[in-house]
């Protein structure tokens, strides 16, 4: 049976080959938010990264160099759809260097690693207006900083204002806003219909399912819009019962270079029936009420399903305020947005209106736009249920919220023209 030795020994070499693979960290994700004068780009990886080095390379360049990691063609795209980013491009250098060049509209005055963990590397990048005088300078001036301690060092966050120098409008700004109000144009809305698969999601009165009332009302939703902007493009993030990973949920969306993210979900009380009934939205902030943390908590609680949920590891409350920081460029925008889906939902009066509130949903962390959570109603509660449960509960709750998104979108355009 030589073959069959032959064949088991090339297995063993295999597996053991792809197990020291495993073990060096592969990026999954970069995202980068800046936010006036300052930016925060957030690499994740499978593991800890043991070297990092950062350093403003001119021209608005800024340069994260990891030695010792992975990365997948996909992993290396980015799309980029804020304001003050010019682009996102990662490659890899002599086979397990990585490295990301974060280019910006400002000038990168300095950087500095705030934190590593075992599953990500955040890098603070701190920007100012360019002017004639600082660009010339800018490449030469900036020192190198290379961080390999365990703790990253903490430096205050710049609060200090900066001379926002903002009648320098060369030609190259004109064309910087034409290209960054084409960028900006709500051209993409992704839907992401919650749970699937082999996570059911809450379990309501009547066996009604989460992730199939999410599914269906999705789709519904995504009819609506199709029917009230017809230019625009959207996108589901699962199109039929599947098992998708909460952080892929945001990855699919800047992957589409999304413009708004609205997270599709059903309420439940942990005894059934319940009298608690309504419609709810959610931002992404660290919850103020124990109500909204618990809502959180349930939501979130699907990453136990999770292969690799180690991930989340550091996603404690505190990571999650710094998130809510990072996307703070989005959060006017979010919580509009949220206003305008409740309001919508409230004059139809087809459930009660609970209002918009905010808490730490790790669904909402990944997505680089303007995000917001649903609650479409309590699948604990027997009329919820039962109007959740039928198509033209699904229906209506669904044109609803298009033309809450609707609504939205104009008054977003008007301020957009008006750049
Ligand atoms: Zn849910």
């Amino acid at each position: 049976m030589p073959q069959l030795r032959l064949t088991l020994l090339l297995l063993i070499i295999s597996t053991v080959a792809a197990a020291a693979q495993s073990a060096v960290p592969q990026l999954r994700d970069i995202t980068v938010r800046p936010s006036g004068s300052t930016a925060t780009i957030t690499l994740l990886f499978t593991g800890r990264v043991t070297t990092v080095v950062v350093e403003p390379k001119g021209n608005g360049v800024a340069q994260v160099r990891m030695k010792s990691v992975r990365a997948d063609e996909k992993a290396l795209t980015s799309a980029v759809v804020k304001p003050g980013l010019r682009s996102v491009r990662a490659h890899i250098e002599r086979t397990d260097v990585l490295v990301a060049n974060v280019t910006f509209t400002q000038t990168v005055a300095s950087m500095t690693v705030t934190k590593r963990d075992s599953v990500s590397v955040v890098v603070l990048v701190k920007l100012r207006p360019n002017s004639p005088a600082s660009a010339a300078t800018t490449s030469a001036a900036k020192p190198t900083k290379k961080e390999s301690s365990k703790t990253a060092p903490d430096e205050p966050p710049d609060t200090s204002p900066k001379a926002g120098n903002t009648d320098n409008n060369t030609a190259d700004n004109r064309t910087d806003n034409a290209l960054s109000r084409k960028r900006w144009a709500l051209n993409t809305i992704i839907i992401d219909p919650g749970h699937g698969g082999k996570d059911p999601g809450a379990l309501g009165i009547g066996e009604v399912k989460e992730k199939d009332v999410t599914l269906a009302t999705s789709k519904k939703i995504r009819e609506e819009l199709k029917k009230l902007m017809p230019g625009v493009k959207v996108l589901l993030t699962r199109e039929d019962d599947a098992f998708v990973e909460l952080y892929q949920r945001g990855q699919i969306a800047n992957k589409a270079g999304g413009k708004l993210f609205i997270s599709i979900h059903c309420n439940s009380m942990p005894e059934k029936p319940h009298p608690a009934s309504g419609f709810e939205c959610y931002i992404l902030r660290p919850g103020r009420s124990t109500d909204a943390a618990r809502v959180a908590l349930r939501e979130n609680s699907v990453i136990q399903l999770e292969y690799g949920q180690e991930r989340y590891a550091g996603m404690t409350t505190e990571t999650t305020i710094m998130a809510a920081m990072a996307q703070s460029a989005f959060a006017r925008f979010s919580e509009t947005l949220a206003q305008r889906i409740r309001e919508s939902v409230r004059t139809t009066d087809i459930l009660p209106d609970r209002g918009v509130h905010q808490a730490g949903f790790l669904v909402l962390v990944g997505a680089s736009m303007p995000s917001v959570l649903v609650e479409l109603g309590y699948l604990s509660n027997e009329h919820d249920a039962e109007l959740l449960g039928s198509k033209t509960g699904q229906r209506s709750l669904a044109r609803s919220v298009a033309k809450g998104i609707q609504r939205y979108a104009q008054e977003y355009e008007a301020i957009i023209k008006e750049q």
